[in-house]
């Protein structure tokens, strides 16, 4: 049997979305005239609580185009030095903002709101680049689908309205967070000023993901997407997998955040396992005890039994939970793991 546990990305259409992907109504969406996106946009935006949304070909883009919108050159944002922004978006925010980060070093991925305060830059010290924005990853990726208590979140609100801040969200897995966490997702959009999220992760779409904020931010956003290429046209077949997937593949995320619990459960048991960080969503990251196992000897342990993993650098493995990921393939990846010493 193979197991591939490499990303959420991996997660095909169910007949069900190719089905709603088929017999979708679509339009030229570069003139807004895509039924699908525009409808596909509206229950996105309303879900959050929000006046628009926006459609974007990637996640990538959706961030880099907020951060464009929210900053002008030369000014700073705030991140956590985990973010996906930083470390897996092509050095995209100097290339397509001329913007600098101020890296913070939080806990899995999460940051305080008294270390955000502690970032900023003194507005009248002309000397050190402007301090205009802060981002934020729920549920964090590199820090191992860690999810924010929502209160911190609220505190560091507080201070960006203090500090005249605007508040992104990079909610790639805010699917994970709500269903993890038993939240809705008016309180998220309430709170911040742009958010945006994927449909090709956990929610098992090929394509898309959408950012939410005001009607004029979403304006703004339009033309910037734009500019980076991303106007698609008879992207309705797309949006159509996207509302399949709002009203039918967010509760059964779940079912993936069970699974990687009891995956990390058994890794936690194992002497040739040094660590499992905590598992609260889909993602699982452990580090091997190498006075047991080399990596190179648990990479072939892996690769003889067809079970495909990724590593994070610094000696960090992970694994993802999907939709994909059957039971058969849960029960076969638990007893081969049992084998570890
Ligand atoms: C996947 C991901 C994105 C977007 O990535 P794309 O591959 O461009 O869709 C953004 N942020 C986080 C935290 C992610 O995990």
């Amino acid at each position: 049997m193979e197991v591939n546990l490499i990303s959420d990305t991996i997660t095909r259409p169910t007949q069900g979305m190719l089905d709603a992907m088929m017999s979708a109504t679509v339009g030229d969406d570069v003139f807004k005239e895509d039924p699908t996106v525009n409808e596909f946009e509206e229950r996105v935006a309303q879900l959050f609580g929000k006046e628009a949304a926006l459609f974007f070909p990637s996640g990538t883009m959706a961030n880099q185009t907020a951060i464009k919108v929210h900053t002008q050159p030369g000014e700073q944002l705030i991140c956590d030095h985990f973010a996906h922004i930083f470390n897996y978006e092509g050095g995209g925010i100097s290339f397509n903002s001329g913007v600098s980060c101020k890296l913070i070093e939080g806990t899995r991925g999460m940051i305080t709101a008294e270390q955000v305060e502690a970032a900023i830059n003194p507005p009248d010290f002309y000397h050190s680049p402007l301090t205009s924005l802060v981002e934020i990853e729920n549920t964090t990726n590199k820090g191992g689908g860690a999810c924010y208590d929502f209160s911190e979140l609220q505190r560091i609100r507080a201070v960006c309205d203090k500090h005249n801040l605007s508040y992104h969200l990079d909610g790639a897995r805010l699917w994970n967070a709500v269903v993890a966490k038993g939240e809705n997702f008016l309180q998220y959009g309430n709170l911040f000023d742009s958010i945006s999220v994927c449909f090709s992760k956990g929610l098992g779409c090929p394509v898309g993901s959408v950012v939410v904020g005001s009607k004029d931010f979403i304006h703004k956003a339009l033309r910037v997407r734009k500019i980076f290429g991303g106007g698609m046209r008879q992207a309705g077949y797309f949006a159509a997998a996207g509302i399949y997937a709002l009203d039918n593949h967010i509760e059964s995320l779940a079912i993936d955040h069970q699974k990687a619990s009891e995956i990390g459960a058994i890794l936690a048991t194992k002497s040739s396992i040094q660590k499992v960080e905590q598992v609260e969503t889909n993602i699982v990251i452990f580090e091997l005890n190498t006075e047991c196992i080399s990596e190179q000897k648990f990479n072939k342990f892996l690769d003889d039994h067809q079970i495909r993993i990724i590593a994070m650098g610094g000696g960090k493995l992970r694994m993802v939970t999907h939709r994909d990921y059957t039971d058969s393939m849960h029960e076969y990846l638990i007893s081969v793991l049992e084998r570890l010493d």
